[in-house]
């Protein structure tokens, strides 16, 4: 869980993406994911193409399968109540 505050639970295995299929190239830090805020609508596990996410046993979203995230970030612009972020950087970054 480092770097990631409190309220956060959030996945730090990494994978790679292609942002709006330019060739500029993410680097997937991980799932920020709200557990307050979160209510297990579903709603992202739903539209999620890759399968990358669940909803565990409390009824959260969780990212069980992140090294699949393509970083389309349809998780994050259907969340109703702005409970999942995608957090990438840029490869040359770091
Ligand atoms: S769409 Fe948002 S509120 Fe619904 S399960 Fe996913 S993270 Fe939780
Ligand atoms: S960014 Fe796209 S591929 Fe990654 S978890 Fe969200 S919906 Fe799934």
């Amino acid at each position: 869980m480092s770097g990631i505050g409190n309220l956060f639970k959030g996945t730090e295995t990494g994978g790679s993406c292609v942002i709006g299929g330019s060739m500029a190239k993410k680097k997937l830090k991980g799932h920020r994911i709200n557990r307050d805020w979160c209510k297990g609508c579903g709603i992202c596990v739903r539209f999620c193409p890759k399968g990358v996410l669940e909803l565990d046993a409390a009824d959260k979203a969780a990212a069980v399968r992140p090294r699949e995230c393509i970083c389309c970030r349809l998780c994050e612009l259907r969340c109703p109540d702005l409970a999942i972020e995608v957090v990438v950087e840029d490869e040359d970054d770091d």
